[in-house]
């Protein structure tokens, strides 16, 4: 555990390729402007549309080197062959000034974060739309992908299940259903911004 005192929330969100993780950001960016959405680093090229210091900072192997070695990151994980960190500076010191912060970060993340984040100060979130099928089903109708890619997607789905397990809170975004999932996830932040105000 970390010899910090915290009054905040840490929202941990794995939300699986077409589980409907856009929606719920967008949700919580328009109606939780307090929510602070942590930025990790990585060492992978921004896509199109990634805005550096908006959706990751990114930097070069060397640099993310650099951080580790002193010490800057508050867990940092290799997956799909490139490097993704959280620095302390993004959630420890709101974590200790009453802000809530959401992060999505893949399992070995959030392993690392787990023990050393008292459990009072942090939700694990899972976003469940419903299995492969319906994940591969709503991912295909926004961009057709080859089957090449669908093998890769369906193992960093298998990856990503696996957070389920370590979930504090599974929130069902099923087909049809989005109100249902926006309201649950209206009341986790409800009861969260309760306590860090109380
Ligand atoms: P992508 O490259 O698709 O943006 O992200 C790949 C995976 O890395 C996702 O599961 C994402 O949640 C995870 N990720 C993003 N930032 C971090 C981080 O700071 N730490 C860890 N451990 N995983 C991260």
């Amino acid at each position: 555990m970390i010899d910090q005192e915290f009054t905040g929330h840490l929202l941990l969100m794995m939300a699986p390729m077409g589980s409907g993780k856009s929606m719920l950001v967008r949700h919580t960016k328009e109606n939780y402007p307090a929510v602070y959405f942590s930025v990790s680093c990585t060492t992978r090229s921004p896509r199109p549309n990634e805005i550096d210091g908006v959706d990751y900072y990114f930097i070069s192997k060397e640099e993310f080197r650099k951080k580790i070695d002193n010490d800057e990151f508050v867990e940092w994980a290799e997956f799909s062959g490139n490097l993704y960190g959280t620095l302390k500076t993004e959630i420890l010191d709101r974590l200790a000034n009453k802000q809530v912060v959401l992060t999505e970060i893949e399992i070995q993340g959030i392993e690392i974060l787990k023990p050393l984040i008292p459990e009072a100060n942090r939700t694990i979130l899972y976003i469940e739309a419903g299995g492969w099928e319906v994940l591969k089903r709503r991912a295909q109708k926004r961009a057709p992908m080859s089957e090449e890619e669908l093998v890769l997607r369906y193992e960093r789905y298998e990856h990503e299940i696996k957070v389920k397990a370590l979930a504090d809170k599974v929130i069902n975004n099923f087909d049809g259903e989005a109100e249902v999932a926006k309201r649950d996830f209206d009341n986790l932040l409800k009861e969260v911004f309760l306590k860090v105000n109380s």
